[in-house]
């Protein structure tokens, strides 16, 4: 166990760090981070009938304002079927601009016949927390709720405004997580709590290395349409639909878009490279020291986990055509889907997959729904100074790197705006164990302690 002072606004605040967890650093911030996340799971905040997000909001709420928030500071707005929740921290400041942690409170469904257990009766089992939500992000969201309230309890008071946000769709529609970015877009920065995160050694146990999110792809969809008069099956003739759409998709599908990377991506392949088999760990070295460097393009692009990480990827997901088993096709439609490397706009994909076609004939058409282009948040000193100051703390010679997601958090609405957004989790997990959105989804409890002490350090580096 260490012990460091950290010097705040109204004086020193103790920051305990305490690796091994043998004797609680912050026992009440500990206990009610897990209380609340087990009262979260409880509740069954999955989009559709009998939704109880706004439930999960007033909950987050009532420990809030108990914690020293004002009343009047935390709002829940309705919308829809669910509800989002915004609480200001006022700063000593008001010129500066609030720094905003982002979370969600709804989850993915979750069906309990296929599970070992009800996904909405949290259970605590051989140091695991088991639920729904377990692990994204019900955790996650308490552990900086009970920080804050911690940070609140030493006396600390911010210099900017602190705003803990919770969207109420980030898992369905985003439309609750677009309308905060829109009324948070003057933030300094944005500090994402359901980004980023540890990954446990998966022998040991010990922390391997935490990667914290600063930009990921841009999602969208093209649809191409070809139009043809169609006529009977028995007088075929050359030019037909599906075929011509065929021919287009296969070019699509031989088409490699340019290899490019990113000051992020660079940094992000140096340091993981040591992680993963040699060949790979050897490409992507090779390719952070030059991006036109052949045979790394042709080992990273073969395997499927890092060919998203060099590039903006299109593939066909949907086709659809014809209307009779004895008619010439009138109609031939596909889907293609892209994740597009940050800095491009959709509409420049859209061309250059026109390009790649090479047939005038065939409509394009952008039906993307649900989400927004966004390019890599930067490589702020700040903000890396205080997430490596953070580790350091609860994990000290623990690798720290950036990673770029194949998208779409809640960031994307954030970046969207130029809003620098920072995925940030401290929370860690063995690769093997991670569930998210899949069969009973649990979460290490021992994760909590030093979770405490990582936001106590960063929230008040990222305030003062
Ligand atoms: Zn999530």
């Amino acid at each position: 166990m260490t012990r460091v002072w950290a010097l705040t606004g109204t004086g020193l605040l103790a920051i305990t760090t305490c690796a091994s967890a043998a004797t609680p650093a912050h026992p009440r911030a500990e206990a009610q981070a897990l209380d609340l996340a087990e009262r979260a799971i409880a509740l069954r905040s999955v989009q559709g009938p009998g939704n109880q997000t706004p439930q999960v909001a007033a909950l987050y709420k009532d420990a809030l304002v108990a914690g020293g928030f004002a009343d009047d500071d935390v709002s829940i707005t309705p919308m829809d079927d669910t509800a989002y929740l915004i609480a200001r921290w006022p700063g000593s400041n008001s010129k500066l601009r609030p720094l905003v942690i982002s979370g969600h409170m709804d989850v993915v469904e979750a069906k309990a016949a296929d599970w070992q257990r009800d996904p909405f009766k949290p259970v605590v089992e051989n140091g695991y927390l088991f639920g729904r939500g377990a692990t994204d992000m019900k955790l996650d969201g308490t552990i900086a709720i009970a920080a804050l309230i911690e940070l609140r309890r030493a006396g600390y008071q911010p210099k900017r405004d602190i705003i803990i946000e919770f969207s109420g769709d980030e898992e369905t529609t985003m439309k609750t997580s677009a309308v905060i970015a829109e009324k948070l877009a003057n933030a300094e920065l944005v500090l994402n709590i359901d980004g980023g995160g540890g990954v446990l050694n998966e022998q040991t146990g010990k922390p391997e290395y935490l990667t914290w999110q600063g930009a990921e792809k841009s999602y969208a969809d093209f649809e191409l349409t070809v139009i043809n008069p169609g006529g009977h099956s028995s007088m075929p003739r050359k030019s037909n639909a599906i075929n011509e759409l065929s021919s287009a998709l296969v070019r699509i599908g031989n088409y490699q878009f340019k290899p490019e990377s990113s000051e992020l991506t660079r940094a992000y392949f140096v340091a993981a490279a040591p992680y993963v088999e040699a060949k790979i760990g050897a490409a992507m070295r090779a390719f952070a020291a030059n991006p036109a460097d052949q045979a790394a393009i042709a080992t990273l692009t073969a395997d499927p986990s890092f060919i998203g990480k060099i590039g903006t990827t299109c593939i066909t997901t949907m086709i659809n055509g014809g209307h009779a088993l004895n008619a010439l096709p009138q109609r031939a439609t596909a889907n293609i889907n892209c994740r597009i490397f940050p800095g491009h706009k959709p509409a420049d994909i859209l061309t250059e997959l026109q390009r790649v076609a090479a047939d005038p004939a065939i409509g394009f058409k952008d039906v993307t729904e649900g989400s927004v282009a966004n390019d890599a948040s930067p490589m702020r000193p700040d903000f890396v100074t205080a997430v490596n100051k953070a580790m350091a703390l609860i994990y000290p010679g623990v690798p720290v790197f950036p990673s770029m997601a194949s998208g779409a958090s809640d960031s994307m609405w954030f970046r969207y705006r130029h809003v620098p957004s920072y995925g940030a989790s401290p929370v860690f997990i063995k690769e093997s164990e991670d569930f998210s959105h899949g069969l009973n989804e649990r979460t290490p409890i021992s994760s909590i302690a030093p979770a405490i002490t990582y936001y106590l350090s960063l929230f008040t580096d990222l305030s003062k």
